[in-house]
C-alpha cells in the first residue's frame, strides 16, 4: 500500500498509494490503478489505486457515518478550529516532503511549491480555523409575542474535485471553509496529479479529525469524479477545473439538486493604458501569464496595450522573458519555468501556437518545444503579437505560458475589448490615473480586478469567477457561504 520514493533532492519518503477511506489506505474494489508520470524526465513515479463508483459510494458511506457520529457532529467549532491548527501545524513540518512530492509530480519549481503552495494551505487552514467558532447567527426581532434566531450549520458530506495545477492549494481552499462549518468531505484529486494530497492523508488522521471526517479517492474524472457527483447521499459539490467539465458537473449535480460551487477556466485580460509605468505592467504581466508553466486558470492571457505605448511595452516584456523565464530542471533553484504537467498538455498548448501561426500572428518570441536532458515536456514562453480578437489564441483557454498581446485606442475600446469574451475571472488593468483605475475595474466583467498587478491571491480576499468562470466564491469570509446554511427559526412566545 506504499511505496519509498526519492526525489533528486534526496528528499526520501514512504508515499501511500491507497485510497484514503476512514482514515486508511486501501485498495480499490477492483485494484485498478493509474500512474503518474514526472513530466521532467518522463519517467512513470508510481501507480495508486483508483476508486471505482463502489470505491465512491463506500468513501461517501464513511463521510454520512463521519457527519452523523458525535466525535465530530458533537465537536464545538473551537474543537475544530484545535484540530485544523493542528493540520496546519503538521503542514508545516511536512513541508518539504510536501513541495518535493509536488515537483515531481505536476513539475512546478520546488522553490514555487514550498513557499507557495505548501504556505498557501498552511494559511487557509489557519485562516479557517479560527472562523471555527466565528461563523454563527443572528437573534431577529419580530415583535414582542414572537421571536427568531437563526444557526448557521454544515451542509454535509460534501464531493470537492480538484484539478492538477495546484493540487495542494487547491485542496486546502476546498478543506478549509468544509471543515471549519462542520462538514465532512470525499476528496476526489486530478488523475495526473496522485501524489501529494495521498501523502497529504498521513497529516489528516496525525491530526486526529475522527474517521471519515477526510476521506481522499485518486480515480479518473468520467468515473469516480462523476459518481462522485451523481451520488445521492452527496449534499454539495465543489469544483475547479475546465469550464466544459464544470458544465457536465452542473447537469450531473441537478439530479439530486446538490448545492455547487464551481470555478472554472478564464481568458483574463490585462490592460495596459497610456499613462502606465510599463517597467511595473512588463513584470506583473510577465508573472501573471508566466508562473506556474502558464497553467493558471486566472492567468492574464490577453494583454490590451494603448497603441501608443504598444512597442515599447512589446520590448520590454520580451526582456522580461528572456531574463526571468529560466526553463529547466524544477529543483534546480534558479528554474522559473518547469515542463507542462503531461504529454497531453504540452500537446495541447503546441497546437495552440500551431493554430496562432496558422492564424496570421506574429511570434514574437518563442512558440517551441524545448526538453531538458532530451526529456520533459516543455514549451518555451511563446509571445503573440499581432493577435486579432476573431483568433484562437485570443478567444480560447490555452493554459500554457503563451501570451496575446493586441492593441487598442480608446478606454471604451479596451474595456470592450476586455469583456468580449464568455469568461470572467481575472482582470488587470495598468495606469496611474486614479479615478480610472476605479472606473475601469467596475467596468470589468470579472470577479477579481488587479490594479497595477496581476494574479494576487490571498486566503483573506474571496476568489471566484463571473460568467463561465464558476458559481459562487472560495476563501476569505465570502467563502463560508459556500459551506454552511442558515436556518431559521421560529419562537411563538403567545399563550
Ligand atoms: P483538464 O481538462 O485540465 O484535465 P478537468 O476539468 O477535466 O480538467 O478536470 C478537473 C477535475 O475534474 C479532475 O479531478 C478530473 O478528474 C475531474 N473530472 C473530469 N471529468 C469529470 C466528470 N465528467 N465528472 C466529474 N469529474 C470530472
Amino acid at each position: 500500500m506504499e511505496t519509498q520514493l526519492k526525489a533528486p533532492n534526496g528528499k526520501s519518503w514512504s508515499q501511500p498509494r491507497g485510497l484514503f477511506i476512514k482514515n486508511e489506505f486501501v485498495k480499490s474494489s477492483n485494484e485498478q490503478t493509474l500512474t503518474s508520470v514526472n513530466p521532467t524526465t518522463e519517467e512513470e513515479i508510481c501507480s495508486v489505486y483508483a476508486a471505482t463508483a463502489d470505491d465512491i459510494d463506500q468513501a461517501v458511506k464513511a463521510a454520512r457515518r463521519a457527519f452523523k457520529h458525535p466525535s465530530w457532529k458533537q465537536l464545538s467549532g473551537t474543537e475544530r478550529g484545535v484540530l485544523m491548527n493542528k493540520l496546519a501545524d503538521l503542514v508545516g513540518e511536512h513541508a518539504e516532503v510536501l513541495a518535493a512530492i509536488e515537483c515531481m509530480d505536476n513539475g512546478k519549481p520546488y522553490s514555487a511549491a514550498l513557499t507557495g503552495d505548501v504556505v498557501d494551505v498552511q494559511n487557509v487552514l489557519r485562516y479557517y480555523a479560527g472562523y471555527a467558532d466565528k461563523n454563527f447567527g443572528q437573534v431577529i426581532d419580530v415583535g414582542p409575542t414572537k421571536m427568531a434566531y437563526t444557526v448557521k450549520e454544515p451542509l454535509g458530506v460534501c464531493g470537492q474535485i480538484i484539478p492538477w495545477n495546484y493540487p495542494l492549494s487547491m485542496a486546502g481552499w476546498k478543506l478549509g471553509p468544509a471543515l471549519c462549518c462542520g462538514n465532512t468531505i470525499v476528496l476526489k484529486l486530478a488523475e495526473q496529479t496522485p501524489l501529494s494530497m495521498l501523502y497529504f492523508g498521513n497529516l489528516i488522521r496525525a491530526a486526529g479529525f475522527p474517521p471519515g471526517v477526510v476521506n481522499i479517492v485518486n480515480g479518473h474524472g468520467r468515473e469516480a469524479g462523476a459518481a462522485l457527483v451523481q451520488h445521492p447521499d452527496v449534499d454539495k459539490v465543489a469544483f475547479t477545473g475546465s469550464t466544459a467539465t464544470g458544465k457536465e458537473i452542473m447537469k450531473m449535480a441537478s439530479s439530486t439538486m446538490k448545492n455547487i460551487t464551481l470555478e472554472t477556466g478564464g481568458k483574463s485580460p490585462l490592460i495596459v493604458f497610456e499613462d502606465a509605468d510599463l517597467d511595473l505592467a512588463a513584470r506583473w504581466s510577465h508573472e501573471g501569464i508566466m508562473s506556474n508553466q502558464g497553467q493558471i486558470c486566472t492567468a492574464t492571457s490577453r494583454i490590451l496595450v494603448h497603441e501608443s505605448v504598444y512597442d515599447a511595452f512589446v520590448d520590454k516584456f520580451k526582456s522580461t522573458v528572456k531574463r526571468v523565464s529560466v526553463l529547466g530542471d524544477p529543483f534546480e533553484e534558479s528554474t522559473y519555468q518547469g515542463p507542462q504537467v503531461t504529454k497531453t498538455q504540452y500537446d495541447r498548448v503546441l497546437a495552440y501556437i500551431q493554430a496562432g501561426k496558422e492564424e496570421g500572428a506574429t511570434i514574437a518570441m518563442g512558440g517551441e518545444a524545448v526538453s531538458h536532458k532530451g526529456k520533459g515536456f516543455f514549451v518555451s514562453p511563446t509571445v503573440f503579437t499581432d493577435v486579432k480578437p476573431s483568433m484562437r489564441i485570443y478567444r480560447e483557454e490555452i493554459f500554457g505560458p503563451c501570451v496575446a498581446i493586441a492593441s487598442f485606442k480608446t478606454e471604451e475600446e479596451a474595456v470592450a475589448l476586455a469583456n468580449d469574451t464568455t469568461y470572467g475571472l481575472g482582470s488587470a488593468l495598468f495606469t496611474r490615473d486614479l479615478t480610472r483605475a476605479h472606473r475601469v475595474a467596475r467596468e470589468l466583467e470579472a470577479g477579481m480586478v488587479w490594479i497595477n498587478s496581476s494574479n494576487d491571491s490571498d486566503f483573506r480576499v474571496p476568489f471566484g469567477g463571473v460568467k463561465q468562470s464558476g458559481i459562487g466564491r472560495e476563501l476569505g469570509e465570502a467563502g463560508l457561504a459556500a459551506y454552511c446554511n442558515t436556518k431559521a427559526i421560529h419562537v411563538n412566545m403567545r399563550a
